[in-house]
């Protein structure tokens, strides 16, 4: 089975676009989004439709579910509020309802699925270093986990108690060891690279890939300042942070 995985599409379609055209080439049997489809840029109802068609294990992320007052934005900076307000304008009924049915987070017998932490997955903590690897690997009743919410992809592996961090793909799974993968980001990728992030985990090979590829900054760009979203929003894609 081959899984095409990725999270954070931000209703960033441009990017979405090229990211499904990747992942056409690359024999998926089963897609898988991470969560946070909505928030930031300037097609949520067009993002929320492509993700749809590709019929994909969903979780919800926390813009998911603040566009739909599934939780308060209270820990959102200004920037991202002002985005969730202006999304929770754009979308029909039936977007909402899509998005509030999203579960928090999904345990296969091959995989367990969260957008943020495993604990507490309502809160949407970050996982950003080994520390916290560290904890979430003692929550993880498998051995393979994706996880989103950092924007920032990359693969912590636990190994007789060490936890170790990389960034080099494809990477081949061994059968001592635990996985915690971070796709990175559709729509907003904050780890320098503004290209497009999605991953691949072969079931069969036991190999996970994490891939970039170019889309259309610019047309992106222009949707997000024609849409009167914040400018910052806009200016960040450039630069990938
Ligand atoms: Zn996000």
């Amino acid at each position: 089975m081959r899984y095409g995985i990725f999270s954070d599409v931000h209703s960033n379609l441009p990017a979405l676009e090229a990211v499904i055209a990747a992942f056409q080439k690359e024999a998926i049997d089963q897609y898988i989004c991470i969560g946070d489809v909505v928030g930031y840029a300037a097609n949520p109802k067009e993002c929320i439709a492509k993700v749809k068609e590709l019929n994909p294990i969903l979780i919800a992320g926390n813009h998911d579910w603040a566009c739909v007052d599934m939780i308060g934005t209270r820990d959102f900076n200004p920037i991202a509020q002002e985005a969730v307000d202006w999304t929770r304008l754009q979308l029909s009924v039936a977007e909402k309802d899509f998005l509030k049915s999203l579960e928090l987070l999904i345990d296969d017998d091959e995989f367990t699925l969260v957008h943020g932490t495993l604990d507490n997955p309502e809160d949407f903590n970050y996982l950003s270093d080994r520390l916290d690897a560290q904890v979430n690997f003692e929550l993880l009743s498998g051995r393979l986990c994706f996880i989103g919410h950092t924007h920032v992809p990359g693969i912590f592996i636990r190994q007789d108690n060490h936890v170790e961090y990389i960034q080099k793909y494809p990477l081949q799974l061994s059968s001592g060891s635990k996985y915690i993968v971070n796709s990175g980001s559709v729509g907003q990728p904050r780890d320098r690279n503004p290209q497009a992030s999605y991953c691949i985990f072969d079931s069969a090979n036991q190999t996970i890939e994490i891939k970039r590829v170019d889309y259309d900054i610019k047309e992106a760009q222009r949707r997000i300042v024609a849409a009167g979203l914040p400018i910052f929003l806009s200016k960040r894609l450039a630069i990938g942070r």
